[in-house]
């Protein structure tokens, strides 16, 4: 069975090479116009700096203490310099994550599944990932057996082609 830490290990390479992309296409798709799930420390992260004229809308989810934020755009962002909080080390959790989350499997979830955990990977705003950049992170957690969740299709697929 794959570790924990193993996973992670590969997460972070994943995500170095879609930070590498975030700065050499002077890319903030992630970061404009966009709904994130954050807890109510990184809310105040996040709303706290209340620059005028900067309007904010989220609701909290009562059962998890999860609250669902409207960036739009984000308040530390900039068209010119993009993220100003980028090497902060209390930038929030789903900023260092983005694009790829690792989910426990739980509640049967997904169903015939033998490994503790699975990737969500969100591709629907990430050129990273759309463009094929990571594809050697990926070969190497198909390896695991790890499933990888693609929010586009909402199915799972191991490896690059092969959708459960
Ligand atoms: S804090 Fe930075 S990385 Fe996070 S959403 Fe705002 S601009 Fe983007
Ligand atoms: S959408 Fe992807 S490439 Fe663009 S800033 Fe966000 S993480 Fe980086």
């Amino acid at each position: 069975m794959v570790s924990k830490e193993y996973l992670e290990s590969l997460l972070i390479e994943a995500r170095q090479l879609v930070s590498q992309y975030c700065v050499e296409h002077n890319c903030s798709e992630c970061c404009v116009a966009y709904e994130v799930d954050v807890t109510g420390d990184e809310l105040d992260f996040f709303v706290n700096d209340n620059r005028d004229g900067h309007r904010f809308k989220f609701k909290l989810d009562k059962e998890t203490g999860i609250y669902t934020l409207k960036l739009n755009p984000c308040i530390h962002h900039s068209e010119k310099a993009g993220c100003s909080v980028h090497d902060k080390l209390n930038r929030p959790g789903i900023c260092n994550d983005y694009p790829l989350f690792l989910e426990k499997t739980q509640d049967g979830f997904p169903r015939n599944y033998s490994h503790e955990y699975w990737i969500f990977v969100d591709e629907l705003r990430c050129p990273a990932i759309n463009r094929g950049n990571l594809e050697r992170v990926f070969r190497k957690i198909e390896e695991t057996g790890v499933h990888m969740y693609n929010s586009v299709s909402e199915r799972f697929f191991v490896g690059l082609t092969t959708f459960l």
